[in-house]
């Protein structure tokens, strides 16, 4: 497989000023194409750095692709950096500046004299004609490594992308095939999923596998390289085969798929309903349920119970359950799920009540302390979490949503092993 690296060059990009969108656009171009991008660097409109970062770029890749700097004004610096990594001299290009004069006749409008800079490219190298805009692309070779540089403008640099270097890339990928899958899981810590993928997680290996982790989600993602689209998947389906073996019911889904939606699909094929009483999640588990098409098939509804009185009048939680055990309480979270189970009709109810901060929280009752109830058939009971009192409010507020979910997935999952 062939390895490329993405060169964006701007003083706004390197600041954080403008998002880099061409750099994942073109790996991803990359990706689809069969090419693997090991390497992606930003770097201001300053010669030494460009020269560094050049130099950095080219090391152990086959091809490199750079965006931006090939503006007419002084602070452009990308031909000038890759005429002095070439070791040549810029030389002027006559069917470029007919382009760029072109491009200004078209317009009515005289060629500003500093434009004609835009015709210089070193001289080993052959221009990329931009049929959107004045700055003509440069594409020469570094050593072994083969160096597109293309407008930073996105539209301008997808057009000659798509034109000019996408089909000599797929020519030199030789028909490689790059393809990825994630599988979603939930309940297994993330060191704990590496212990258990070790073997597979070893770098260097085809397919290849890795974990990332949000909010309470661990993603197993593995990339495929093969020669055919059908080898590629062959890898994939026996990797993820794999991969599910060694997690079991943790892993809730693939590539586009939600928590809730393998909440909605457990719930399915139990003729189960499911209703929610949320008190810190404000509705969120409600809203991620129904976010899935269809969800009204197993989701009654719910009572977002934010006061006191809502859970003693809608849900018929015990004033002095309240009192002794305070709102964020395992009895609380345990009488709101009861509550809500009756109050819908539902077969399983699953209650949320906690400390979302970033005040309210006491020694003994910290942010981030959630109680989570849950009503079945045929139980009710409740458990304390503790999402950690740094995050943000509305982290806090998904992982109980998360948890909750997987808690109601986890107890129709156990309904089915007992049967
Ligand atoms: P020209 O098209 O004149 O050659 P250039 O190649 O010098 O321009 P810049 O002047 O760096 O490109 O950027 C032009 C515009 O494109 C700016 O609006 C900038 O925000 C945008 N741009 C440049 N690089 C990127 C990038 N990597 N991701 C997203 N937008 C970018
Ligand atoms: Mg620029």
């Amino acid at each position: 497989v062939q390895h490329a690296a993405i060169l964006s060059i701007g003083s706004e990009l390197a600041l954080g000023r403008v998002i880099d969108t061409n750099a994942p656009w073109l790996a991803a171009r990359c990706a689809a194409l069969g090419i693997r991008t090991v390497r992606q660097l930003t770097v201001a409109d300053d010669r030494a750095p460009l020269r560094t970062a050049l130099a950095h770029a080219v090391v152990d890749v086959d091809v490199l692709l750079i965006t931006g700097g090939l503006g007419p004004t002084d602070d452009d610096l990308t031909r000038q950096a890759l005429a002095d990594a070439a070791g040549q001299p810029l030389v002027d290009d006559p069917a470029s500046r007919a382009q760029i004069a072109a491009f200004f006749a078209r317009r009515n409008r005289d060629m500003p004299p500093q434009n004609t800079v835009q015709a210089l490219r070193p001289a080993s190298a052959t221009p990329i004609e931009n049929t959107c805009g004045t700055a003509p692309g440069i594409r020469m070779a570094l050593g072994s490594v083969a160096v597109f540089a293309l407008p930073g403008v996105p539209f301008e640099m997808h057009a000659m992308f798509e034109r000019e270097v996408a089909p000599v890339l797929a020519a030199a990928a030789r028909g490689a095939v790059l393809r990825s899958r994630d599988l979603h899981t939930y309940g297994v810590p993330e060191p704990e999923v590496g212990a258990r993928l070790a073997d597979l997680m070893q770098r260097g290996r085809n397919p290849e596998v890795g974990t990332s982790a949000d909010l309470g989600v661990i993603t197993v993602r593995i990339n495929a390289a093969a020669d055919t689209p059908a080898a590629a998947d062959d890898l994939l389906d026996a990797a993820e085969a794999e991969v599910r073996h060694r997690l079991g019911s943790a892993v809730y889904g693939r590539d586009g798929a939600t928590l809730a939606a393998a909440v909605g699909a457990a719930l399915v094929a139990r003729g189960r309903t499911l209703a929610t009483a949320e008190s810190c999640t404000g509705g969120l588990i409600g809203q991620l349920l129904t976010e899935t098409p269809g969800s009204s098939a197993y989701y009654v509804g719910g009572i977002v119970s934010y006061a006191n009185e809502i859970k003693q009048n809608l849900l018929g939680v015990a004033s002095d359950v309240l009192a002794t055990h305070g709102a964020v309480s395992e009895p609380v979270a345990a009488a709101m799920a009861r509550g809500a189970r009756a109050a819908c009709g539902a077969d399983y109810a699953v209650a949320v009540t906690g400390i979302a901060g970033p005040g309210g929280g006491t020694t003994e009752k910290p942010v981030g302390l959630v109680c989570i109830g849950l009503a079945t058939p045929n139980a009710v009971d409740a458990a304390t979490y503790h999402f950690g009192s740094d995050p943000p409010r509305h982290a806090i507020r998904l992982r109980a949503a998360r948890m909750a979910l997987h808690r109601v997935r986890q107890a129709l999952l156990a309904v089915r092993s007992e049967s």
